[in-house]
């Protein structure tokens, strides 16, 4: 019987306490006026000013975090094409003679059927690496339906005219730092103001560089 009734009053206790620390809570956050900073916690207005600190840190800070995400996107979509352009370099020494009539891929509509030559399958034995075909900033899911964001120029300027194949290959061979071979299929990145086609691209000679003249006047 005395165990029942200790029971009881220790439940009672419990209540009480419970309903107290409730009250305590409530008086915490809610009577913010005046009350100042003195270690039990962040009052209302306190909150208020915190959020209101980080949102408007996050606001400022935004702008920042993009560019500097765009740029390491820049670096690496550079990386792509420094490979890729090693690998075309490889493929050129072999076959210097004419330009590979490949498809021009993705941005031209309708440029690529399944069984058409793609600058892929030319360069299948120097890039066995898909994945360097994604420019980072591909935000038109070029790599992802086409297997590359980056546009092979080169075919594009053949698909104009058949003849130029070797007059290309012969242009190129004399002038290798002026003809683009890939190039970003859009213009996926910031780029100095005074840049005509934020386009990266890379070169016949292997250099990158931003895109000028997409095809040689004159060939
Ligand atoms: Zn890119």
């Amino acid at each position: 019987m005395n165990f029942s009734i200790s029971a009881t009053n220790a439940n009672a206790n419990r209540h009480v306490n419970a309903s107290t620390n409730t009250n305590v809570t409530v008086l915490a956050v809610g009577t913010s006026r005046g009350m100042g900073h003195d270690g039990k916690g962040f009052t209302i207005v306190e909150l208020i000013v915190v959020i209101g600190v980080i949102v408007l840190l996050m606001g400022l800070l935004s702008p920042v975090l993009s560019k500097v995400r765009e740029s390491a996107a820049a670096t690496k979509c550079r990386s792509n094409l420094k490979n890729l352009g090693t690998g075309w370099a490889i493929y050129a020494d072999a076959s210097p003679d004419v330009m590979p009539a490949a498809v021009s891929l993705p941005a031209v509509i309708g440029s690529a059927p399944p069984d058409e030559l793609t600058i892929m399958h030319v360069l299948r034995e120097q890039i066995r690496e898909r994945a360097v075909y994604e420019c980072p900033s591909d935000d038109r899911s070029y790599f992802a339906q086409r297997g590359t964001s980056y546009e092979y120029l080169p075919g594009l300027a053949i698909a104009l005219n058949p003849i130029n194949a070797v007059e290309l290959a012969t242009v190129a061979r004399e002038n290798p730092e002026i003809v683009p071979i890939l190039a970003d299929a859009a213009q996926f990145h910031d780029a100095p103001q005074d840049i005509v086609s934020p386009n990266l691209t890379v070169y016949y000679d292997t250099h990158v560089d931003w895109l000028f003249d997409a095809i040689p006047s004159g060939s």
